[in-house]
């Protein structure tokens, strides 16, 4: 029985919402989220780029972002291995990669199918058909869920706010695009390292770039089928000849931090497959991802054996819920609808297990 059989016995029981039933119909059964034709995107050709900040400094002015603690001019802070936060929507990283420096420009990648907004109850985060995911704080609860499962680790909390926190996170300048103008970041490179465009147009030029300059670029274009494509799409450089690079790709993306793990499915097909079957599984959804939250938090700070201890003690709860929320469905619905649910669980707990491996 497929998901789609499954979730159709479970809303006629009406326990699925119709805005669930709606988008697994139109989305095919892959995709939780439509995908936009004329949906903008940007291309960020690492070869291109110099890590000169510009973009960073550029996206803090037009956010009205706290002034960072090291200028932007100081260019050093590229050597370390940074990541997006409240306070830093992009951040530009140097590389090392086969004896030569490449920087990479971080942000928000826009997923076509966003695993922030699969695991977000409040549905505080929806794909735009700008391209862009917008993320809206007013029913935000603050569990943080949706930095969990951002396959991408981007999104940033407001730690410091202690009345009313927020996820931040780049907004693709969604309000300066409305305006007819371009994001801050990419009106400021001066390097033309960062283009923007229809995403199926950035796609033509990525792969008309390659085809003139062969052995130049990895023969990947990094974000048009990872985790189900990305608005933001990549070039990296090769390391040597066309061949060797066509080879094994993940040969020259990995060194910089470029996950070709991720697999061609949307990661939100993981966490919008066990939300499919609410309210069953959303009873026992907080367990998962609090759990999960609650060893990626103490992480560096625990000892192995107690990190294994935490991991056993949240799975076996898991277990419990898991089996209980089984064996009601199959009453209802019969044993195979129950074993669907087990394997929504165990989509889900592979989501909750990722930031452990970090
Ligand atoms: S990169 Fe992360 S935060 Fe951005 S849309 Fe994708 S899942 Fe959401
Ligand atoms: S698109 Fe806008 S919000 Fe996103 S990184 Fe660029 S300047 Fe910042
Ligand atoms: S402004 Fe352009 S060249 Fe400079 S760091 Fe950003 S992406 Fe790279």
């Amino acid at each position: 029985m497929n998901r789609r059989k499954f979730l159709s016995i479970l809303g006629s029981a009406g326990v699925v919402s119709a805005l669930s039933t709606a988008r697994e119909a139109k989305a095919g059964g892959t995709h939780s989220f439509p995908y936009y034709e004329g949906s903008y995107g940007v291309l960020h050709d690492t070869t291109r780029c110099i890590g000169c900040r510009q973009c960073e400094a550029a996206c803090n002015q037009v956010n009205n972002l706290p002034k960072p603690q090291k200028s932007f001019d100081d260019l050093s802070v590229c050597a370390t291995r940074r990541r997006t936060s409240a306070r830093e929507w992009t951040v530009v990283n140097k590389y090392v990669v086969h004896g030569k420096p490449v920087f990479r420009k971080l942000q928000c990648f826009h997923c076509n199918d966003p695993a922030c907004a699969a695991a977000c109850f409040a549905k505080c985060f929806q794909k735009q058909p700008d391209g862009s995911v917008a993320y809206d704080g007013t029913q935000c609860v603050g569990c943080r869920y949706c930095m969990i499962a951002c396959p991408f680790y981007m999104p940033g909390f407001q730690y410091d706010d202690a009345f009313d926190p927020l996820v931040m996170k780049c907004t693709f300048c969604a309000p300066r695009m409305k305006e007819g103008k371009l994001p801050g970041c990419i009106e400021a490179c001066p390097m033309d390292a960062l283009t923007f465009g229809k995403r199926s147009d950035l796609i033509k030029v990525a792969r008309s770039r390659m085809r003139k300059s062969p052995g130049k670029y990895v023969d990947y274009i990094y974000g048009e089928w990872d985790a189900g494509g990305t608005a933001w799409i990549t070039l990296a450089p090769a390391s040597g000849t066309a061949t060797a690079a066509s080879a094994n790709p993940a040969h020259d993306l990995h060194p910089l931090d470029l996950d070709t793990h991720l697999g061609n499915r949307p990661i939100g097909e993981l966490t919008y497959g066990a939300l499919g079957a609410v309210p069953m599984i959303v009873a026992f959804w907080p367990v998962l991802f609090g759990g999960a939250y609650a060893i990626s938090k103490r992480r560096d700070a625990i000892h192995e054996a107690e990190k294994e201890a935490v991991a056993r003690e949240v799975k076996n709860d898991i277990s419990y819920v898991v089996n209980t929320a089984a064996n009601k469905v199959a009453e209802t619905h019969g044993p195979a609808a129950a074993d669907t649910v087990r394997q929504a669980a165990s989509d889900a707990l592979k989501v909750c297990e990722r930031p452990l491996r970090s």
